[in-house]
């Protein structure tokens, strides 16, 4: 492992900050601090600053964190995250086009005003690149099924723009490199009457309130849905089998270790319930896999990533 903390590093034009705590820029509010975390001004700082730095530092995109437990030990890395230079939105024609920092939910309402549909994206609580890199999506819409293409920084600072294809977007993961940081993603959206997208958003905030703790600190589902047969025949849509069914039958709904709870409303959702460490969340999330691998011989896979250390060393 490279000791990036004592090392020195590039000089941006964006923010440099050494140590600097993680927790508060996820959802989950858990972690330890980022060696480094990088706030490029642009996508010029971005590249010159990952020209230039030696390529044994490992660089860790992150977005708005609410998919992630960082682990309290914190991350020996450069943390990028993207912000202002990087969350313009436009629309053309049939596209829609939006900065890795946009959010999710903003592109949604951007692209409703427009008479676009990509109201799928309304209620996940990510960034765009967060979006493209998890292939998020819900009530049966996938970032696969409209993404055209991203522009994305490798990790020796070049600019390149990637085909959708090239990123091979499947259930909730793609191919995109490590240290490679999406800086832009291009989208085509079906036409749709303005006020019948907005009604649908509308719809579907209800929807996620009535089923989900939305308003608890999670980082959504928690666990891959266990691969089933399906009869939709889509190739990412053979998840009949919940795994909130099998953590309910293995009894983990509402189960609790330190601050870390399996919520009661719906039980593939680990949450903060006050206090918790990702130590907490994180050994919760094991005693829910291993409880479920012996009632139903199921192995459930983190959907959550889990990254850094466990213990500063
Ligand atoms: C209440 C709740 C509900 C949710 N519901 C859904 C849902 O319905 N469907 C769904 O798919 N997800 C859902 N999620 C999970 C989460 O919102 C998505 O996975 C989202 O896409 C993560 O985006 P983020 O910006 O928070 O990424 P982060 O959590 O910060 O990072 C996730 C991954 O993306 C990578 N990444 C982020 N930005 C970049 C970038 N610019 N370049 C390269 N890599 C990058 C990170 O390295 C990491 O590997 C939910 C989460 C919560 C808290």
């Amino acid at each position: 492992m490279t000791q990036t903390r004592l090392m020195t590093l590039p000089t941006p034009r964006g923010a440099l900050t050494p140590n600097r705590p993680l927790a508060e820029l996820t959802w989950l509010r858990v972690g330890g601090p980022a060696d480094w975390l990088f706030q490029p001004a642009d996508e010029a700082d971005l590249a010159a600053f990952l020209r230039d730095l030696d390529p044994a530092v490992t660089v860790f995109p992150m977005g708005v964190g609410s998919n992630l437990i960082v682990r309290d030990g914190g991350i020996r890395a450069v943390v990028i995250r993207l912000g202002r230079g990087f969350n313009a939105i436009t629309v053309d024609g049939g596209h829609v086009t939006a900065g890795a920092a946009a959010l999710d939910a903003h592109v949604a309402r951007r692209a409703a005003e427009a008479g676009l549909d990509l109201t799928f994206l309304r209620t996940i609580p990510g960034s765009i690149g967060g979006a493209v890199r998890m292939n998020a999506g819900c009530y049966g819409s996938y970032v696969a099924d409209h993404l055209v293409s991203v522009r994305a920084v490798t990790r020796s600072g070049d600019i390149v723009t990637i085909p959708a294809a090239d990123l091979h977007l499947q259930y909730r993961q793609s191919t995109l490199p490590e240290g490679w940081v999406v800086i832009e993603a291009s989208f085509s959206a079906q036409p749709g009457d303005p006020a019948a997208l907005e009604a649908r958003m509308v719809d579907q905030i209800a929807k996620r309130d009535a089923s989900q703790p939305t308003k608890d600190r999670s980082a959504g589902s928690t666990f891959r849905n266990p691969v089933g047969h399906s009869s939709t025949g889509k190739a990412d849509d053979t998840h009949e089998l919940k795994a909130w069914k099998v953590i309910d039958d293995a009894g983990m709904r509402g189960a609790r270790q330190g601050g870390a709870q399996m919520s009661t409303m719906h039980s593939n959702f680990l949450i903060n319930a006050g206090g918790a460490t990702a130590a907490d969340l994180e050994g919760l999330g094991e005693e829910v896999r291993k409880r479920v691998f012996q009632t139903s011989g199921i192995t459930l896979e983190w959907e959550i990533m889990r990254v850094g250390e466990t213990s500063v060393d």
